[in-house]
């Protein structure tokens, strides 16, 4: 896309943004803006005079800042005060956060296509510290901490949260983020005390927080819900290094430039990429290995034809195709065979779909480098 295009798309995304915004449409206006940043970031490394460069480098953090500030993703009801909220005993609150059942997750760690470096720093790090304790504390290294897995959608955090709580064998808590938040003022805190708690009670556990942005975002000072949940987060977060030693934060999110600085300040970062183009054969591999008759898949042009899609996106290219292959089976009365046309045809389709900056990645990349796992 030309300079002038990406500067065009950047004031569509930027003025759509504020339109929502100024409809009370939060949710619609932090998509638009969130795409308005990104933009801002391609911007700030192409255009060829270091004061333009400049500009748009301030312009994205600024809506960055608006976005972290403005347009928080909240419960759909008003945020109600303290006084009229149920009252909730703490030992009722933690009964709601349970470990998951041990045999839930099948996935291992060799179930997951590239990413070498990532899963042995994974399996170094946490899988064997949790699994063997008493070795690690010979050797003076304890489990536990704060983890901040981070990448683009569909690149395989959830993934590698399962695996670690597979292969480690430890109490498994998944509590999607957005069921912690409130409406009631204080009962956000209550509720992540609770689950600590609760996890703190069936250690050693990993505690595995999905689309953490929903509860760990930088917010305004008047936010008071949002402003309290990142401080009991943070309590939390800081027990983690004292008393709790066998206890395991892994938390996912796709933007991990929203999340508050003093939450980012005490994670390790661990980033996944996209997959690479011997992953992505791999990925292709897994998902039509079973039950599906194929004929002449070439695996090294499907990788090549996939360049910037994730997992996620190949297998649902392969699902599609499973779907497709199945009605028209019903349609002729005939078994269907997967061909590379089938698959072409799929590829061709995933690619028209919008696709993550990647900018904003390298970017943050660059700015946390430090804190790499
Ligand atoms: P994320 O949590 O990063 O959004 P997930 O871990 O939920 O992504 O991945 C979504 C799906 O994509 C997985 O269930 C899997 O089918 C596929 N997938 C993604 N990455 C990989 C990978 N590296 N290897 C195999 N499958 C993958």
């Amino acid at each position: 896309m030309s300079l002038n295009l990406k500067f065009g798309a950047f004031k569509s995304y930027y003025d759509e943004g504020m339109s929502a915004y100024t409809k009370g449409d939060f949710s619609v206006s932090r998509e638009y803006m969130l795409k308005a940043a990104e933009m801002c970031s391609d911007l700030a490394t192409q255009y060829p005079t270091a004061d333009m460069r400049a500009e748009f480098k301030k312009k994205g953090e600024d809506i960055l800042k608006f976005i972290r500030t403005n347009l928080v993703v909240r419960p759909k009801e008003e945020v109600v005060s303290g006084g009229n909220a149920p009252s909730q005993k703490a030992d009722n609150l933690e009964s709601a956060f349970e470990p998951m059942p041990k045999d839930q997750f099948k996935v291992k760690l060799t179930d997951i296509a590239g990413l070498e470096e990532v899963k042995e720093t994974i399996k170094k790090r946490l899988i064997l510290p949790l699994k063997k304790p008493e070795v690690y504390k010979e050797y003076g290294v304890t489990a536990g901490g704060a983890i901040l897995m981070y990448g683009p959608p569909g690149t395989g955090k959830t993934m590698i949260a399962k695996a670690v709580a597979s292969e480690s064998d430890v109490n498994f808590f998944y509590v999607p983020s957005d069921k912690l938040v409130d409406k009631y003022v204080g009962e956000t805190e209550k509720k992540i005390a609770a689950l600590f708690d609760k996890v703190r009670k069936n250690l050693p556990a990993v505690l595995f927080f999905d689309e953490f942005d929903t509860i760990a975002s930088e917010r305004s000072a008047d936010d008071k819900v949002a402003k309290m949940t990142v401080a009991a987060l943070l309590t939390q977060i800081d027990g983690l290094g004292n008393d709790t030693r066998d206890m395991l934060l892994l938390a996912a999110t796709n933007t991990p430039w929203l999340i508050d600085g003093a939450v980012l300040s005490r994670c390790k970062n661990l980033y996944l990429p996209l997959p690479d183009a011997e992953a992505r054969a791999t990925i292709f591999h897994i998902h039509l290995k079973k039950n599906l008759k194929k004929k002449d898949i070439d695996y090294v042009l499907l990788a090549d034809q996939t360049e910037g899609l994730s997992g996620r996106d190949i297998s649902k290219i392969c699902e599609e195709i499973r779907l497709n292959l199945a009605s028209r089976c019903i349609e002729t009365g005939d078994a269907q065979i997967c061909t590379m046309d089938d698959l072409l045809e799929e590829i061709r389709a995933a690619k028209k779909r919008p696709r993550p900056n990647l900018r904003m990645f390298e970017t943050y990349n660059k700015e946390h480098s430090k804190d790499m796992l």
